[in-house]
């Protein structure tokens, strides 16, 4: 996964465009942050700036103001299996109508097909990413189209995947969000500049205002002058565009910041509902219910309300825990999850705790926790999940793992919580969890808990 932003200055001033755009995707690290780049138009001429590392690490004052301009496309990184500096978006090429830079969090799933068909017509490639396949594609359709939004229209059409996408050209910024609007995406504005983001969280870090959702399949082209539209399903309305949309529930349950608000349902509450609901599925006699730092806070302040039992801190997050070396053995696991967390013993000593977690993947660092939680005192320890079982892997890069790293696979909620060490074990349904998403305006993608792949899987 990764976080995308753009922003166009439509006065043509430079009000310091690279600064917003740093600041854009500052606020979208938690969506990736493996490396990051800005890539801006600076009076016709494309400069890029990218590295591995983390965005406050990339950029200084000194890089920023260099890279002066109107208008600019961003990245921030997740790790997406794909190795080296390859993969650090933008991307930016020149086509034979022009310079374009892209950055895309997407996963397409024909693309060794494409990759085939484009090889078979004399296309060469560097790098084994999506960014480029999309670019060659990009380029060899802008030749038999009048347009760019034409070319990026026949582009989508040959695509099979989910992405959120920010394109620059000489004179435009353009946002697509794919046609089942999997990855969220959305338009701010502050003044002069409009800016798209991964999520709205970009624009109140700006102290811009939230405009709009982007619609799924919708291309949005910026310019100087105009703003305008264009639909992957132009055959339906506007309205069932939006309600077919189906947006990826795992936003709402750990990958979306608290604080943003996704296709109309703010993320905090979603999870703070959810957590209300699992008190009342899964209730416990408990004396003080702790969150999972930092995405289980939410819904275990749900479950505390719910329960009517005192919601405190038990666990803390070291923040500044960087990359782990490789943990081999049991031991160094434990000394793993140790470097990651600190239990406050005197809050838990003796207590029967009730610890509430996003979602159980593998369920190896809830067991090290739980054992933790113990060796420090707690009484019992109870565990609820604002989500249901992961029962099947997600094809569309939010989740990383396969069929047999799942225990929900092969193993009853009993066994799991056995494995796990956990006096009790709870997880939400599926019903619960997307009514907790009260107010959202389209569907979900929930693949990951009934196998449904809304998008087909890779061919
Ligand atoms: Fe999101 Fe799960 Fe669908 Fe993947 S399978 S996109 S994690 S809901
Ligand atoms: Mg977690």
């Amino acid at each position: 996964m990764s976080g995308i932003f753009g922003v166009i200055n439509r006065a043509g001033i430079d009000e310091g465009t690279a600064t917003t755009a740093y600041y854009g995707i500052f606020s979208l690290q938690h969506r990736g942050q493996e490396a990051a780049g800005i890539a801006i138009n600076n009076n016709g001429t494309f400069l890029v700036h990218k590295r591995d590392g983390m965005v406050a690490d990339i950029f200084d004052e000194v890089t920023l103001n260099a890279l002066g301009g109107t208008c600019a496309v961003a990245h921030s990184r997740g790790s997406d299996g794909i190795i080296g500096p390859d993969g650090i978006q933008p991307v930016v090429i020149k086509s034979r109508v022009g310079n374009i830079a892209l950055s895309c969090d997407s996963v397409i799933l024909n693309a060794e097909q494409i990759r085939e068909d484009l090889k078979n017509q004399g296309a060469i490639f560097q790098t084994s990413t999506d960014t480029e396949l999309i670019l060659s594609l990009l380029s060899r359709n802008r030749v038999v189209t009048d347009t760019t939004e034409e070319a990026l229209m026949k582009t989508m059409k040959e695509l099979k995947g989910v992405y959120a996408m920010v394109i620059m050209t000489d004179d435009k910024l353009i946002a697509i969000r794919d046609p089942y609007g999997l990855r969220p995406l959305a338009l701010g504005k502050r003044g002069n500049e409009w800016m798209v983001a991964s999520e709205n969280c970009s624009f109140d870090a700006l102290n811009a205002e939230f405009v709009r959702d982007l619609e799924p399949g919708e291309i949005l082209s910026i310019t100087k002058d105009e703003m305008s539209s264009i639909f992957y399903n132009e055959e339906i309305s506007q309205e069932e565009r939006i309600k077919n949309g189906k947006v990826c529930i795992f936003e709402y349950v750990y990958v979306a910041r608290p604080d943003s608000v996704i296709d109309g349902t703010n993320v905090f509450k979603s999870r703070y509902e959810a957590g209300k609901a699992l008190a009342k599925l899964h209730p416990c006699e408990c004396d003080l219910v702790i969150g999972a730092p930092d995405s289980g806070n939410a819904a275990a302040l749900g479950f505390a309300d719910g329960l009517g039992v005192t919601y405190g801190m038990g666990l803390l997050k070291n923040r500044y825990v960087g990359r782990t070396f490789i943990k081999s053995t049991q031991e160094q696991r434990e000394l793993a999850v140790r470097m990651k967390f600190a239990v406050l013993k005197e809050a838990v000593k003796g207590k029967r705790i009730a610890i509430v977690d996003d979602s159980l993947v593998r369920g190896t660092t809830t067991k090290h926790i739980i054992r933790f939680l113990k060796d420090n005192g707690a009484a019992e320890v109870h565990v609820r999940l604002a989500s249901p079982e992961v029962k099947f892997p997600c094809c569309y890069g939010v989740n990383a793992s396969s069929d047999k790293d799942l225990p929900a696979t092969r193993m009853t909620v009993e066994e799991i919580g056995e494995m796990i060490g956990a006096d009790s074990l709870g997880y939400i349904s599926l019903e619960c969890l997307k009514e907790a998403l009260g107010g959202l305006i389209c569907d979900t993608c929930s693949a990951c808990f009934d196998g449904n792949y809304i998008a087909g899987k890779v061919e």
